[in-house]
């Protein structure tokens, strides 16, 4: 007999937590104090039933984000050997920062030797935003911005404002306005420094 999917195992004792439209009751990070978002009227989304196989994440490297940044000599922050540091074109926050691959390739891909320059890299790029005069904190995450190119995303939180601290700080990024141009290409300029 074939072992069960731990994933249908999973989605099934998870079945019995939600109410008849599939929905979660809403989780303790609800009441987090950071949580960017009031309690009363929060709606979960229904869990519809699991796609496998999965859709395919891969995107060609003409149709990659990551790929035209690494093309753009404004946005390189640092090169190295098999990965490189790139900034997006804007962000609401201090600075933000991507430790990405210098091709189009995922974490997954990588070896030994690019393992360790990842890691070399992600905290060079931490210590450099850390030091960025005005930034509170720094958060480092990885999702691969749905591309299927390497992205380790660095974060730098605005001193002193205390709701932006923590893992909600993308939620608050994506609602707040960009900061100007100028301020965040001389930033980029320190960075580049730091980075040198
Ligand atoms: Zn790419």
């Amino acid at each position: 007999m074939a072992a069960a999917d731990p994933a249908e195992v999973w989605r099934g004792r998870v079945q019995g937590h939600l109410d008849a439209a599939g929905r979660p009751p809403l989780g303790a990070m609800a009441g987090w104090e950071v949580f960017p978002f009031e309690r009363d009227g929060l709606t979960p989304k229904p869990l519809g039933e699991r796609v496998v196989p999965e859709p395919s994440r891969e995107r060609s490297a003409d149709a990659c984000g990551t790929c035209r940044a690494l093309a753009r000599e404004d946005l390189v922050l640092h090169t190295g050997t098999r990965l490189a540091v790139i900034r997006p074109g804007g962000t609401s926050l201090m600075f933000v920062a991507n430790v990405v691959a210098r091709e189009h390739e995922r974490l997954d891909d990588l070896d030994e030797a690019a393992d360790e320059e990842l890691g070399r890299l992600v905290a060079r790029t931490f210590r450099a935003l850390r030091a960025l005069p005005g930034v509170g904190n720094v958060q480092v995450s990885k999702w691969e911005n749905g591309g299927g190119h390497l992205s380790v995303n660095v974060l730098a939180r605005p001193l002193g404002v205390l709701e932006l601290r923590g893992s909600n700080l993308p939620v608050w990024a994506d609602m707040l306005p960009d900061i100007p141009q100028d301020e965040y290409d001389a930033r980029a300029d320190v960075v580049r420094s730091a980075l040198a």
